[in-house]
């Protein structure tokens, strides 16, 4: 039998379900791996184990009266970013090091309806603003693959804990890409479902317009599973839509052939320059392989990338200013020692809570929505984000899924582009868009680079196909291994 970190979701359920291991000893595997070996890639914020294995212990309870669901006794880690009701949830920020949720967020209390023992916090960008981790106050997290190399971000943990296979599923948050593009970096598959099918309940918001939690893990059939269990109506959640009919793990072994596939082949010439020579030839292989399950692929234009860059950078700042505003030292967070009155009190706090990422997107944002600045930029990025809608439902009227890449190529070493972050934002040039328009979209692994870094191939479906986009990728993993590599230090 492989060990018990290589194992499917499936795989595990059904060993939990013949009682050929318990889940107080699954639990007790990742506990001891994550301890062990968290030491090299420092995804987690913080670990959990006593209480996961209480949790354990009462998904044997209920699995032995069989009153559970295929996830019940499988573990599992969030991303930092979730509450979870008295326990700590620091978003990687000073400002939050101290913060004890008082309430579960939706997609942790339906993680824990399923019994599934929680193993511990993952490290992610200050407040999810970052594409490398970097900007972490509790230190950046390494690639398991190079431990030299950044494991993107913002989710950065949650994609560095499943390639090293310290935990089975993550929940990661994305609003730009931060679910897609660090599951690219780590070899591991990532989906951010449709703006509204999960919950923001208790996701510490960054902007409220484009963030989105989702599945993060081995393969797209594990992720079909866990989006099962956290996505779905929530009436906390003012933008929270009406669910797909089905179930997304239903489709999974639905035929592709025929499925028309749409690639934008203009961005994967040479003189665009944005697209790596390594990235090129496996996403040429990974169309190939389409062919061959009978796939069309069809020849589309995705325009306006850098425009959907600058339009992100407005919005996504200019929410980010209205929703930190809660963070005065006042109610919760970091309170700066021994203020003289009450404005000494919110700027102290807030300069010496904040790192300097958070502060320039906070500076950004006031500047964008100030009165005489307001219609030459965030009305101007609202016109971009409605194009880019626009242009994505009339390729959707051609198409049943665009591949496109996740990133331009693999990941780069840990503080070289520190001093450059015009240069990182730049990460996420094919992600921003997805987030743009609300759309769905996965990562998932394709092949190396020649430093046998991993890289990544993204698939994005039109509104609700989370389930389409999910079967695409799940039939390629089943004619392809790239996604059952592990890291050599951490098999
Ligand atoms: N890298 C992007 C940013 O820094 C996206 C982050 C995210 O998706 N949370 O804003």
């Amino acid at each position: 039998m492989s060990k018990l970190h290589h194992l499917s979701v499936q795989e595990l359920s059904q060993q939990l379900s013949q009682q050929k291991i318990s889940s107080v000893e699954l639990t007790t595997h990742f506990l001891e791996r994550s301890k062990s070996l968290d030491e090299k890639t420092k995804a987690y914020i913080s670990l959990n184990e006593e209480q996961a294995l209480e949790q354990a212990k009462q998904a044997d309870a209920a699995r032995a009266k069989n009153n559970c669901t295929p996830l019940t006794g499988i573990p599992i880690a969030l991303k930092d970013i979730y509450c979870v009701d008295g326990g700590k949830t620091t978003c990687a920020s000073r400002m939050l090091e101290n913060f004890i949720a008082p309430y579960n967020a939706t997609v942790t209390a339906k993680v824990f309806a399923q019994n599934m023992p929680l193993l511990g916090k993952l490290n992610m960008d200050e407040f999810a603003m970052g594409s490398t981790t970097e900007t972490s106050y509790f230190g950046s997290t390494h690639n398991p693959w190079d431990l030299n190399a950044i494991p993107g971000g913002s989710s950065g943990g949650s994609a560095a804990a499943v390639a090293a296979r310290l935990t089975p599923l993550s929940v990661g948050t994305d609003t730009g890409g931060s679910i897609r593009q660090p599951a690219a970096c780590c070899g591991i598959t990532g989906l951010k479902p449709t703006y509204g099918v999960v919950s923001r309940w208790g996701q510490i918001a960054f902007a409220s317009s484009l963030d989105q939690g989702g599945p993060m893990a081995k393969s797209a059939a594990d992720c079909a599973f866990l989006l099962d269990v956290i996505s779905g109506f929530d009436e906390k959640d003012s933008t929270s839509i009406q669910q797909p009919e089905t179930t997304t793990s239903q489709h999974l072994e639905d035929s592709i052939s025929g499925k028309k596939i749409g690639v934008p082949y203009h961005l994967f010439e040479q003189d665009q320059k944005i697209l790596g020579k390594a990235n090129l030839e496996h996403l040429t292989e990974a169309i190939e392989e389409y062919k061959k399950l009978g796939c069309e692929i069809v020849n589309i234009e995705i325009d306006n990338l850098q425009s959907a860059i600058a339009a992100y950078y407005i919005i996504a700042s200019a929410e980010a200013s209205s929703n930190l505003s809660r963070y005065d030292g006042v109610r919760y967070g970091y309170r700066c020692q021994d203020p003289v009155d009450l404005m000494d009190l919110y700027k102290r706090s807030r300069s010496e809570g904040f790192g300097e990422e958070v502060k320039r997107r906070l500076m950004i944002g006031t500047y964008v929505l100030s009165a005489g600045y307001f219609d030459a930029y965030y009305l101007q990025a609202q016109k971009v984000r409605q194009i880019i809608t626009n242009q994505f439902q009339n390729t959707f009227s051609q198409v049943e899924a665009i591949l496109l890449p996740a990133k331009p190529g693999s990941a780069f070493n840990l503080n070289s582009h520190n001093q450059d972050p015009v240069n990182v934002y730049m990460e996420d040039i094919f992600t921003i868009p997805v987030n743009l328009a609300g759309l769905p979209a996965m990562a998932l692994p394709i092949g190396f680079d020649e430093k046998k870094r991993p890289l990544g191939m993204q698939l994005i479906g039109n509104y609700k196909q989370e389930h389409n986009i999910l079967n695409i990728a799940h039939q390629y993993q089943k004619n392809t291994d790239w996604h059952l590599q592990t890291p050599p230090n951490f098999d």
